[in-house]
């Protein structure tokens, strides 16, 4: 395939820079777009989900032009770690809050009036002092970023006070581009948050709040310490947060784990904190493995390779949760979310609201409501969550990948059509003036207070679904949202409304499935093997060398382990086994800063691992003759460890299937081992795998021209043999 074209390409500095600095090939999703804005000086407004990398938005467009670009960011935590992964970097990043003495901040403060500054990170506390507006006066400038912006808005989950004075300060600093950046996505707090920073004209960027790696999963709440334990012990030895409601619970379940010799640790605001302050930093740094925590862990922590986030208990909110769960695999690898779920749970919530004021509660009821929707539903976890946020999702993804319990375990479905009619027509004849609960209580003829003063029982819709119960005909709703036939109302809480989609169904309604709800009472207890945990296919033993590699040079710089190199650097780093510092640099996450800083130990290591194992040829294939290629086999890797179908990782790369079977060839003879089994299950029986394994035992060489002519008379396919001549591969040779 040495005969392709070679594009010459404008020079792309933004991308060079990315590289260089750091070590990313590619922009993902709007980073690119949100970067050439700020570029151009505008006012820019950032919403993205935790994780998808809203840091680099301001990081790299303060690398390229000239002077200091402010960031305003409300933990102190969060900026240490920043700090300390840009100086990894090699670029020039400082803070200003009060845990610094006199003779630091006077040094800063320095290097900043010189220019040498690139990044200075600041407290709104620290803002707000007239020595440091005197100061940054006298700075040259660039732009001020406001990092977790919905701390402005009383309607976020995270209100600070001080963060609305940041607008009057900024302005006596002269004309500073604003970009605010938050992953909360409500309209609401959009708002206030433009208010207040008076930036209503500022461009705005909302990504899809998709989290493509994470899978979602919920389980009831049986024999729920033995679930946990099994859970976590299939994941030995990453990273995980337990979450629990009470501190009680946090001790509780920290010591269970303790026992069961997991490396837990508590967290809660009712610990000493120097003990809080121990156990969070020995997370970061990967003493211990699992923190078990409330909710109160976790704002701050951008501790990249969380593997796995479990809700012991059951969230109070889909938002909550949703916060919770995108902790998890924040450098795109493994995330598992596992919630336990039970009813009596959300009953133990609502008797904690009763002494709230009326609205209060109601509200709290709601979301209580939705949350044990979302956990009873069988409809894809993620098109519930993306909706529950304002996305329809009809991307096909998750039920490919079976990305989420429910669409690997696919519940039973029932024809809906006569059910959806009954629902959206009392919805209908009750005037799209009630919530679903009151519409349930029509439909199945229940005489309740609403329905007396309202005389539904007069409507003819009253009564008419009497046969089924009211979780059936919630559930029935519900998915009616999902599929667009009835939304919520903006203004009016808890009220539903048809919409267009809906009024069209009623006049030309049509066959749909609907899927049975989960009934966990009865259901049975999970098959707790059946984990989302797939193999993997680099090279393991050396990904474990280097993890406690960098484990050690991490220790040594008092830094935690990723700010060395993330977890996806490394598994790279066992694919491809660099053994050059250039080889090193062409690693996704390691630009030239860090090759600098950090490469040495690792390349030595890789070259002691492949003499000692005699590995040349992966070196030599993948990266040596072609770069780019090597990225696509990367991908082609990663991809197969996500089952992803052969036919769609071809289309996704453009490639025939014999080209895609040609690379993974490649892959294979070059040590890599792949697991193929889920493809080749649903190509070949086992009959015909069994005959086609015991050929490749036996035979003297693996020629394919061979096996097909010895073979003739079964009438395999090309592809089949190719197939399981790889699978043999893989199993046998590497
Ligand atoms: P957020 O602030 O949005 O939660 P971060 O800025 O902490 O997310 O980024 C999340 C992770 O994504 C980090 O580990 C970061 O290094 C990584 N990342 C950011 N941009 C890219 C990119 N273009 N390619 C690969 N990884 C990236
Ligand atoms: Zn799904």
């Amino acid at each position: 395939m040495g005969s392709e074209p070679m594009l010459i390409e404008p020079k792309d500095q933004l991308k060079e820079k990315l590289k260089e600095v750091f070590g990313y090939g590619q922009f993902r999703g709007n980073q690119e777009a949100i970067i050439k804005n700020i570029l151009k000086g505008k006012n820019t407004f950032v919403i993205m989900p935790t994780g998808a990398g809203k840091s680099l938005c301001y990081q790299l467009p303060a690398v390229m032009l000239e002077g200091t670009a402010i960031v305003i960011s409300p933990l102190i935590a969060l900026m240490k770690n920043q700090v300390d992964q840009l100086n990894a970097l090699g670029v020039n990043a400082q803070f200003l809050n009060s845990t610094l003495s006199k003779s630091e901040i006077n040094r800063v403060k320095k290097e900043t009036l010189e220019g040498k500054v690139k990044l200075l990170y600041v407290a709104p506390e620290s803002l707000t002092k007239p020595e440091n507006i005197r100061f940054l006066k006298e700075s040259k400038l660039i732009f001020a970023a406001i990092d977790e912006a919905h701390c402005i808005s009383e309607w976020g989950h995270d209100f600070r006070p001080e963060y609305r004075k940041i607008k009057s300060i900024l302005e006596q600093l002269g004309q500073l581009p604003i970009i605010a950046l938050t992953a909360t996505a409500t309209p609401k707090v959009k708002l206030d948050i433009q208010r207040n920073l008076q930036m209503e004209d500022a461009d705005v960027f909302k990504s899809s709040f998709n989290r493509e790696n994470l899978y979602y999963e919920v389980r009831s709440k049986k024999a729920i310490k033995k679930q946990l334990i099994k859970f976590i012990k299939a994941h030995h030895g990453k990273s995980g947060i337990v979450y629990c409601l009470s501190r009680k619970t946090v001790q509780e379940i920290a010591e269970f784990l303790r026992v069961n010799d997991i490396k837990a640790a508590p967290y809660h605001a009712g610990l000493d904190s120097a003990i809080r302050i121990k156990n969070q930093d020995d997370f970061l740094n990967e003493e211990i493995h699992v923190i078990v925590a409330t909710i109160a862990f976790g704002m701050g922590i951008d501790k990249p390779d969380v593997r796995f986030v479990v809700h012991y208990d059951t969230p109070k909110s889909l938002e909550g949760y949703y916060q919770e769960t995108g902790r998890a695999g924040r450098d795109g690898l493994e995330g598992n979310c596992l919630m336990f779920y039970s009813y009596n749970d959300i009953i133990k919530l609502e008797k904690f609201n009763k002494d709230k004021p009326v609205t209060e509660r109601e509200n709290a009821k709601l979301l209580l409501e939705e949350m044990a929707s979302y956990a009873e539903s069988a409809v894809c976890r993620r098109k519930q969550l993306l909706h529950y946020f304002g996305e329809v999702y009809d991307d096909p993804y998750c039920s490919e990948t079976k990305w989420c319990d429910n669409c690997r375990h696919p519940k039973e479905q029932f024809e809906g059509k006569e059910y959806i009619l009954t629902a959206l027509n009392t919805v209908l004849q009750t005037e799209e003036r009630f919530g679903i609960k009151h519409i349930t209580h029509v439909i199945t003829g229940v005489n309740s207070q609403y329905v007396q003063s309202y005389k539904h029982f007069d409507l003819p819709v009253f009564g008419s679904g009497k046969s089924k119960s009211q979780e059936f005909w919630n559930s029935v709703l519900r998915q009616s949202m999902l599929l667009g036939f009835l939304k919520k109302d903006i203004e009016q809480v808890g009220v539903v409304k048809l919409t267009k989609k809906g009024r069209t169904f009623l006049q030309e309604p049509h066959a749909l499935q609907l899927s049975k709800d989960h009934d966990y009472v009865s259901e049975e207890e999970p098959n707790i093997t059946d984990e989302a945990v797939t193999t993997r296919s680099y090279d393991e033993a050396l990904f474990e060398l280097l993890k406690s590699l960098r484990k050690r040079i991490a220790k040594q710089k008092g830094l935690p382990p990723y700010v060395i190199f993330q977890d996806p650097s490394l598994e790279e780093m066992a694919i491809v086994y660099p053994t050059t510092r250039e080889e090193l640099s062409q690693i996704n996450g390691v630009g030239r800063g860090k090759v600098n800083k950090f490469g040495q130990p690792f390349i030595d290591a890789i070259k002691n691992y492949v003499v000692e194992n005699d590995i040349t040829t992966a070196s030599d294939v993948v990266i040596k003759s072609a770069v780019n290629k090597s990225k696509n086999k990367i991908h082609i890797i990663q991809q197969i460890d996500r089952k992803v179908d052969l036919e769609e990782i071809a289309e996704s790369k453009n490639m025939k299937m014999e080209e895609l079977l040609g690379e993974i060839e490649q892959i294979c003879y070059s040590g890599t081992k792949l697991n193929l089994d889920y493809y080749v299950e649903q190509i070949m029986d086992h009959d015909r795998q069994d005959e086609l394994y015991d050929y490749f035992l036996n035979a003297e060489s693996d020629s394919i021209t061979k096996a097909l002519e010895e073979l003739e008379e079964d009438d395999f396919s090309e592809e089949e043999l190719r197939l399981m001549r790889i699978k043999f591969l893989s199993e046998y040779a590497n």
